[in-house]
C-alpha cells in the first residue's frame, strides 16, 4: 500500500481555507461538542444546526441536562428522528453527574464507558477538546479514506474497519489530531460526497488511488443492507369536543420499539396490507377500545408511508369523535387536552397529522 506521505498537510491546509463556519467549530467544550456530534449522526447540517441550538439553549450543560426528565429532552428532539440517542444522551448526563463528578471523561477508553458514546464519538471527542491522537472514522471518513487508498474490502465489515482504521492511524496529524478529524469530515462532507464527487477540488486528488483508477463510483463498497421491514399501523385518534376543550386519548410507547417514549394515538399493527374496513368491523378493534361502540367514525387517512432505517411505515389514521371521554383499563393510554398533547415529545408522522387534524376537523 502506497504510504500517503502529504496526505495530513496537504488535508489541514485545504480545511484551513475552506472549512464552513459552524456554531460548534472552535469548540473547546467537550460538552457542545458532543452534542453536535451526536445531533450530527444521521442528520443533515442544515437540519441538525436548528436542533443544536435549540438543545444547547435549553440544556447548556451537563448538569442541566441530567436534571431534566426524559420527556423534556425527547420533546427538543421531536422530528429529528432515531431518539434512542436523546434518551442515551439524558441517560449519560446522569451517569456523568453520578460518576465523573460532572466532568466529561477526557479519554478515548474512559469516554466509551459512557451511554451511547460509541468509538466514532470517543474519537472525536477526545481528539477535538483534549488532542487525543486517535482517528474519529465516520461515514464520511471511512468513504475519503477508502477512495484515496483504493481500498475494496467493504467498509462495514470488521475487516474493512480494521484496514481504514490502520490507515487513519498512520495518516492523523499527531499534533493536530483534533483539526484532523475535523477535516476529514469536512471533506467527505463537502467534496469527497457519496454521488459525484467533486476531485477537481480536493486537496488530495494528486495521490488518491481511487481516482487514478477510475474507481470511485464503486469505493466504498458495502455488504448489502437488510430487507426493509414492512409495517402496517392503524391508528385510532378518538377525540371528544365539549365547548372550548378538546380531549385526545393518546399513547406511550413503552416498549423496546421505534419511538419508545415518544406518545401517538391507540393503535393495531400488522405485518401485511389489510382492508381498511375489516379493520374497522374487527373483533380485535372492540376488544382493544371498547369505546368505539360510541364513537363515530368521522374520517379515514392514509395510508401514508413513512420510512425509518431498515423499516417502511404504513399509516392509516381513522379518527372517531366521541361524546364522552371513556374510563381507560390501559396504563399506556391517557387522555390528554389537545394543548397539552401539543407539548408531548411526538413521532414526526403524528406531528404532521395533529397539524391537518386541527385545521379540518377542530377549527370548522
Ligand atoms: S480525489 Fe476525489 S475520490 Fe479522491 S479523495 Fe478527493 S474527492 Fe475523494
Amino acid at each position: 500500500m502506497k504510504k500517503p506521505f502529504h496526505f495530513a498537510e496537504s488535508l489541514l491546509n485545504w480545511y484551513k481555507n475552506n472549512a464552513r463556519t459552524l456554531p460548534f467549530r472552535n469548540e473547546v467544550s467537550p460538552y457542545a461538542i458532543w452534542i453536535s456530534e451526536v445531533i450530527l449522526q444521521q442528520t443533515r447540517v442544515n437540519q441538525g444546526l436548528e436542533y443544536y441550538r435549540r438543545f444547547m439553549a435549553s440544556f447548556p450543560n451537563i448538569k442541566s441536562l441530567a436534571e431534566s426528565t426524559e420527556e423534556e429532552v425527547l420533546k427538543i428532539w421531536q422530528g429529528l428522528g432515531y431518539y434512542s440517542r436523546a434518551r442515551n444522551l439524558h441517560e449519560a448526563a446522569q451517569q456523568i453527574m453520578s460518576l465523573y463528578h460532572g466532568q466529561m471523561p477526557s479519554s478515548y477508553q474512559e469516554l466509551k464507558k459512557i451511554k451511547g458514546i460509541g468509538p466514532y464519538t470517543a474519537a472525536a471527542i477526545s481528539s477535538i477538546a483534549f488532542q487525543e491522537v486517535i482517528p474519529a472514522i465516520d461515514g464520511n471518513a471511512k468513504r475519503v479514506f477508502s477512495r484515496f487508498l483504493g481500498i475494496n474490502t467493504p467498509v462495514n465489515t470488521s475487516s474493512g474497519s480494521v484496514l481504514i482504521e490502520k490507515a487513519a492511524f498512520s495518516i492523523i496529524d499527531p499534533f493536530q489530531p483534533g483539526n484532523f478529524n475535523q477535516a476529514v469530515m469536512e471533506l467527505g462532507a463537502m467534496i469527497c460526497t457519496p454521488k459525484r464527487p467533486s476531485c477537481t477540488n480536493c486537496p488530495l486528488l494528486s495521490e488518491c488511488i481511487a481516482y487514478k483508477e477510475n474507481q470511485i463510483e464503486y469505493i466504498p463498497s458495502k455488504v448489502k443492507k437488510r430487507v426493509v421491514k414492512e409495517r402496517y399501523i392503524f391508528y385510532f385518534v378518538f377525540y371528544s369536543k365539549a365547548e372550548d376543550m378538546v380531549q385526545l386519548i393518546m399513547h406511550q410507547r413503552t416498549r423496546n420499539d421505534i419511538w419508545k417514549g415518544l406518545y401517538d394515538f391507540p393503535s393495531l399493527e400488522f405485518n401485511e396490507a389489510m382492508n381498511v374496513q375489516k379493520v374497522i368491523e374487527s373483533e380485535i378493534l372492540k376488544q382493544q377500545f371498547p369505546y368505539v361502540k360510541f364513537a363515530e367514525l368521522q374520517s379515514i387517512n392514509g395510508p401514508s408511508k413513512h420510512i425509518l432505517t431498515h423499516r417502511m411505515l404504513w399509516l392509516y389514521f381513522l379518527v372517531y369523535e366521541l361524546s364522552v371521554m371513556p374510563h381507560i383499563e390501559n396504563k399506556n393510554h391517557i387522555i390528554y387536552t389537545l394543548h397539552e398533547v401539543l407539548g408531548l415529545p411526538l413521532p414526526r408522522p403524528i406531528e404532521i397529522f395533529l397539524k391537518e387534524f386541527i385545521g379540518k376537523t377542530i377549527l370548522v
